[in-house]
């Protein structure tokens, strides 16, 4: 049990300064203290959920297996979908506690359209699901651009979050847009006449589904831990565990890159994820000298 203690204000300088900076610690750690046993408790509560239709599944097979053969099927692929799901949020629940500095990032040329296609194949293969490829002319252009130093393993696992989302909260048979994009952002001193400027380019990788969309309102809550839309809903519909767009976020954080959603409820989503600038080689800028 947490127990709170608090040190009565004084009225010399030194004293009250040191007062109140141990009330405000002792205020962090109560608010962390909250923050781990609501993680734990919704944690044990989305586990339960597939344990007990794990736990009844098999109960069933135990009573009446035998007799019933037709029963067999339906809760073989039950108990396999429920576990796969647990596995997923045990995985997934373990990357969250581990905090990012202990990740181990290795950092290397990635290239993303190889990335997107090898993505592209396993969803194929997975789920009979088509993700179209578009690549900005610029891009292919400059091949060179389509190379970004970072983590090739973290950057695959985010980009299956997003595309597993498309896939997940669409219909089967509507295929999924992956877009590599960059946009070209010059750096220079302003005023002078410049011969040369720095150039980086943001490069953007969008996936776009046209599913069932996520209201305004629930554009920023769905990157809270466990935050479903329509709980009731969506778990019935695609299992999922609520912590997909908290890793990715994470993900992104420890990489340097960002992730926003753009939706209309009932049309679709976007996710847009922005990766670290980087130098590149294009052409230096000139400014007209007249
Ligand atoms: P999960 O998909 O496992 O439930 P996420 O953290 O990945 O968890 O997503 C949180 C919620 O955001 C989902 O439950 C769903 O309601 C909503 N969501 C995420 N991506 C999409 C999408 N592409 N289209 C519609 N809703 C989405």
């Amino acid at each position: 049990q947490f127990q709170r203690l608090t040190m009565p204000s004084a009225s010399s300088d030194e004293l009250y300064e040191m007062s109140a900076t141990f009330n405000s610690m002792m205020d962090l750690l109560e608010s962390n203290y909250d923050k781990q046993k609501q993680f734990v408790s919704n944690a044990s509560h989305e586990l339960r959920t597939p344990l007990t239709i794990i736990e009844s599944y098999a109960s069933l097979l135990k009573r009446r297996g035998m007799d019933r053969p037709e029963l067999f099927a339906e809760s073989v692929e039950a108990i396999h979908s429920e576990a796969v799901r647990m596995k997923e949020m045990t995985e997934q629940l373990l990357m969250l506690a581990r905090h990012e500095e202990q990740w181990n990032l290795t950092v290397e040329p990635v290239d993303l359209l190889e990335q997107a296609q090898q993505l592209a194949r396993e969803f194929d293969t997975a789920y009979h699901r088509r993700i179209e490829i578009r690549v900005d002319p610029q891009l292919e252009q400059q091949p060179d651009l389509l190379s970004v130093q970072t983590d090739a393993g973290k950057l695959r696992q985010m980009m299956f979050i997003l595309l597993d989302n498309a896939r997940k909260y669409s219909v089967d048979d509507i295929t999924i847009e992956l877009s590599l994009d960059h946009t070209p952002r010059q750096q220079g001193t302003s005023g002078k006449r410049q011969h040369t400027a720095a150039v980086t380019s943001n490069r953007c990788i969008k996936i776009i589904d046209y599913g069932i969309g996520i209201p305004t309102a629930e554009l920023d809550k769905v990157f809270d831990r466990f935050y479903r839309v329509d709980e009731a809903r969506v778990r019935q519909d695609t299992g999922g565990s609520g912590l997909g767009l908290t890793l990715a976020r994470r993900i992104a954080e420890a990489l340097g890159a960002s992730i926003r959603l753009e939706s209309v409820a009932g049309q679709g989503t976007s996710a847009i994820l922005t990766l670290p600038e980087a130098p590149t080689s294009m052409p230096s800028f000139s400014a007209n000298s007249n």
